[in-house]
């Protein structure tokens, strides 16, 4: 496995390989777990050699403390990739090399996708995330890039960062990776209680309600019932619950037929924001 810190050495690798050879590519911000594993893994089955990014992201952080206290574990991380059979490449670089010497921003309009539930709570992220996905596709050349759906809304942003730029890349979207007690795994969970974590379970046991009762309960009496049971917790504080049209990500008053709907629920552990989603129907 190939580990390289700049784009100077990253590029000339990758433009060197097979004209036939494949690439695909993994964007993360490290402190990684089986979910990410989980891309890679995908990856590697479809593609010939995979790119792995590990970069804290600085401009999709709104809230400094949450950037600040972002876990970072760069040797963990090597060691869980070159666990990996495949061709892997990783890719660490400094804010610098991302960046220069402006750390700043585009502003995109994404028709609307940024402006719902978490572009509403966490102002100017998906700026952040769409400049700094573009950068890296703009380095990485892949054929095809991988997300979760453990970050839905993003997806569905990429998606439309690569129609409106015209990226010639592949978007594929992979299934959430969750703990034994239903917590979506995420790099954010290391920084929970013992009791926080278990407690955390709540947050996938409703998800799951709410699709079990989705065929028979009107959207307005389910948002009642995801709200009391976060009343019922006592280290959890729910910032939003949103029954969501899965294309354009709208809230949803009443249910249509032919529509696909999802359920997004954010919410708080201490000072732990912990973001989760589940589809309906
Ligand atoms: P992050 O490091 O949090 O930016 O995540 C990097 C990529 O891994 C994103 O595409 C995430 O959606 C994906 N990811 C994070 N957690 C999970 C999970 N539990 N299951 C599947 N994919 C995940």
């Amino acid at each position: 496995m190939v580990i390289h810190t700049q784009k100077e050495t990253l590029v000339p690798a990758l433009t060197s390989l097979s004209k036939t050879d494949k690439i695909g590519f993994v964007p993360t911000m490290g402190a990684l777990h089986a979910g990410h594993i989980s891309l890679v893994k995908k990856a590697l089955q479809d593609q010939d050699v995979v790119v792995v990014s590990i970069f804290v992201n600085p401009t999709q952080f709104n809230n400094p403390n949450d950037l600040a206290q972002y876990p970072r574990t760069p040797e963990e991380d090597i060691s869980l990739l070159q666990n990996l059979k495949g061709a892997v490449i990783v890719y660490l670089p400094e804010i610098t090399d991302i960046y220069s010497d402006s750390v700043s921003a585009e502003k995109y309009n994404f028709g609307n996708l940024e402006n719902e539930m978490e572009g509403k709570y966490r102002k100017g992220h998906f700026d952040g995330v769409g400049t700094v996905v573009g950068k890296l596709l703009k380095i990485v050349k892949p054929n095809a890039a991988y997300f979760g759906e453990k970050d839905f809304q993003q997806l569905q942003i990429v998606r439309k960062l690569v129609a409106v730029e015209k990226l010639p890349v592949k978007i594929v979207g992979c299934p959430i990776l969750r703990e034994k007690n239903g917590l979506a795994m995420s790099s954010r969970n290391k920084r929970l209680s013992a009791m926080e974590f278990k407690e955390a379970s709540i947050i996938y046991e409703t998800l799951t309600e709410v699709r079990q009762n989705f065929g028979s309960k009107s959207i307005t009496a389910l948002n009642e019932l995801v709200k009391e049971r976060f009343l019922q917790t006592n280290n959890l504080k729910l910032e939003y619950f949103e029954i969501a049209n899965e294309r354009t990500l709208k809230s949803a008053k009443r249910k249509n037929k032919g529509s696909k709907y999802r359920a997004f629920i954010a919410a708080f552990a201490g000072e732990v924001r912990l973001i989760d989603n589940m589809p309906l129907n």
